[in-house]
């Protein structure tokens, strides 16, 4: 190989592709994303769902009625455009290794908040899922975050009922299911603790709810929520 192609390869190793598009980088990211394929946080996040909202209110509807278990959640992209092809690629594409790119984003968001976990858990998926899939996102990306900061990465939730269909079932159907589907693993050491719970997307928030709510049963001082996406709060139709 000549001097100056090797040199050039340094400068523009070859094979570096967006992980969406598969278009060339000309380098290494940190995200591993085109410009065009990199997702955003369109509107501003309520600041107790982090859901985002179009207007110029600081809570969203459903919060200002207080309807939340957990104390805080957020998430750096709203659930739209590439952020729907990312999560269905890690979720039903078997490519469990962007959960790599995808928290190191969430860590960009996460690290905006002023919160101090003791741990990091995750919301759970039921065996025979696991089984079908190989894996469980949640706990990917989990794990990735658990590396970035230094934190132990706990499995203390079970989805102990198999909850299909939920896509079909209205919000108070969905929160009923949920919430009789999610238990507590009792070995696990989270009294008195301040827990960071993640998720690959929030949407109604219910089973956010769920799991907090079995986790502070059991003693956790505090669960804020942090997931790779979030929803637009529902417009009120008037
Ligand atoms: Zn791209
Ligand atoms: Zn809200």
């Amino acid at each position: 190989m000549k001097l100056k192609t090797a040199f050039l390869q340094m400068l523009y190793p070859e094979g570096i592709k967006c992980n969406l598009c598969g278009k060339e980088l000309f380098e290494e990211t940190r995200f591993s994303l085109c410009p065009d394929c990199i997702p955003t946080f369109v509107g501003k996040p309520c600041l107790r769902c982090g859901r985002s909202i179009s207007n110029d209110a600081e809570f969203c509807l459903e919060c200002q009625n207080g309807e939340h278990f957990f104390d805080r959640a957020y998430a750096p992209v709203v659930f739209d455009g590439t952020a729907v092809k990312l999560i269905y690629k890690l979720k039903y594409g078997n490519e469990k290794y962007l959960a790599k790119y995808l928290a190191r984003m969430m860590f960009d968001c996460f690290e905006k908040q002023s919160y101090i976990p003791d741990l990091i858990t995750f919301v759970p998926m039921h065996e025979k899922r696991q089984k079908n899939r190989g894996y469980n996102q949640a706990e990917e990306l989990a794990k990735e975050l658990g590396e970035i900061m230094g934190l132990d990465v706990v499995n203390s939730l079970q989805r102990s009922v198999f909850t299909d269909n939920l896509a079909r079932m209205n919000a108070q159907e969905r929160r009923n299911v949920i919430q009789n589907a999610i238990t507590l693993n009792k070995s696990a050491p989270i009294k008195g603790k301040q827990i960071l719970l993640v998720d690959d997307v929030f949407t109604t928030g219910a089973t956010s709810n769920a799991c907090t709510e079995v986790l502070k049963r059991g003693g956790a001082k505090r669960v804020e929520v942090l997931t790779f996406a979030t929803a637009k709060e529902i417009p009120l139709l008037i």
